[in-house]
């Protein structure tokens, strides 16, 4: 072999070993209720910015319905709406064996019947072979369909900064050490001080930079451990954040219908669920149908674009409360009301699982690395569509899913297997031709 033949060799085989997804890794961001205008002011966020200015954003993510935490992790996770996955709220209730879900950890949360409606990225991955990390991520302790991840650090209630950079310390070392091939990051601090201070305050803001520095640091990380040409970094919420003025806009239900006839109510907010007594039932949702500033619907009256009403936790009487308003028993249930002055515990002023189209509701989504287009500013998108993304980015077949893949093709770059056979196409003739000479 001449030395030219031998150098061509040489070059095609480090660019097709450069350019392919097969030692690929993926890190994904789930950040709970960071609402898509929260990064408006980029300047100031040196970490969203760099991200930015090397990826993807797009304009908003629209959330699945209820636009609350758990229906939407798993949307996400899965592609599919709530009422294909089974995940309809951050409480439920099962009526054949009366068991609850209740967010947090309460033992009964991790039955697999929630969990098993649909086969989550993770559980597709470790089925495949491949190892998935797991940080602080909800449900990741949870066994889905007979599977855990290779790794799960369980949920605590709001992780610290410091877990945060701790998590994506570890997470860096073990996608480059090849122990993992996908990691997964949750943080819940910005939902909290949404919730208790409210989507416009100065605690919301520190909150917002407390995050961006996180990202400086990841952004440095990945130039440091030099796995910019090898790692995607998603990075996304599962909701937005809406002001709540609870005060003034509470719907008391003991109002309007005698609780002895309700067998069973889970939540409270901007989405309840009620199971009233079958001989009551009718008279109950015709005094709700009264109530000023939210909707009640029986199950096959839930309308269509929800993606919900076929769920197998959905109640018999659904209530969705009109954006800033907050359905409740009474307010003496409330804490605030509780204790009984005006000074006492500011509670909420923040809330969000109201009608998935409610601006407010909106979350964000950015991406960066070797799969996406750099500095792209791509439209809105909605949470069923991330699954496909991350598919992509991992070289795996989806599952069927709800995604609308139109809506994200966008923002990849043309596919590893095209780039691939371009390589081939151009290198091979030309070094067959310097072998016959
Ligand atoms: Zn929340």
């Amino acid at each position: 072999m001449t030395r030219a033949a031998l150098n061509i060799l040489t070059v095609c085989i480090l660019l097709l070993s450069r350019c392919c997804d097969a030692n690929r890794k993926l890190l994904v961001f789930l950040i709970d209720g960071f609402r898509y205008d929260y990064m408006d002011d980029l300047q100031n966020l040196d970490g969203f910015r760099e991200i930015v200015e090397n990826g993807v954003k797009v304009d908003y993510m629209t959330p699945d319905f209820p636009s609350l935490s758990y229906p939407n992790y798993y949307s996400l996770m899965t592609g599919r709406y709530c009422e294909v996955h089974q995940m309809i709220g951050n409480y439920m209730w099962d009526t054949e064996t009366m068991k609850e879900f209740l967010i947090g950890t309460n033992s009964d949360s991790r039955l697999p019947m929630w969990w098993d409606g649909s086969e989550p990225l993770w559980v597709t991955m470790q089925k495949l072979g491949k190892r998935v990390y797991m940080y602080y991520w909800p449900g990741c302790e949870v066994t889905i369909l007979g599977v855990q991840p290779t790794f799960c650090e369980k949920y605590v209630t709001s992780p610290s900064e410091k877990n945060l950079t701790d998590s994506m310390e570890s997470a860096l070392n073990m996608l480059k050490s090849n122990k993992a091939d996908m990691a997964g990051i949750y943080y819940e601090k910005i939902d909290v001080e949404g919730h208790h201070f409210g989507p416009r305050s100065s605690e919301i803001q520190r909150a917002i930079r407390s995050v961006d520095r996180a990202f400086q640091i990841l952004n440095q990380k990945i130039k440091e451990k030099n796995m910019r040409d090898d790692l995607n970094v998603v990075l996304f919420s599962d909701h937005g954040m809406t002001e709540l003025k609870w005060m003034e806009k509470v719907i008391e239900l003991e109002k309007y219908i005698d609780k002895s006839h309700i067998i069973k109510m889970m939540d409270r907010g901007p989405v309840v669920s009620l199971w009233p007594k079958q001989d009551k039932f009718e008279e109950i949702y015709r005094n709700l149908s009264s109530v000023d500033n939210m909707n009640v619907y029986k199950k096959q009256e839930i309308p269509d674009r929800f993606h919900y009403k076929n769920g197998r936790f959905v109640s018999t009487l659904t209530l969705v409360a009109e954006p800033g308003w907050f359905i409740t028993e009474n307010k003496a249930n409330l804490p605030f009301w509780n204790n009984g002055t005006e000074q006492a515990v500011s509670w909420q002023h923040g809330w969000h699982g109201y009608d998935n189209e409610f601006i407010d509701m909106r979350g964000f989504f950015l991406a960066q690395g070797p799969d996406f287009k750099t500095n792209f500013r791509a439209g809105p998108i909605r949470t069923v569509d991330v699954y496909n993304v991350l598919c992509k980015a991992l070289g795996i077949k989806p599952l069927p899913n709800n995604g609308s893949w139109s809506r994200v093709e966008c923002m990849l770059r043309s596919s590893a297997g095209a780039v691939r056979a371009a390589l081939i196409y151009s290198c091979l003739p030309l070094l067959l031709l310097l072998l016959q000479h």
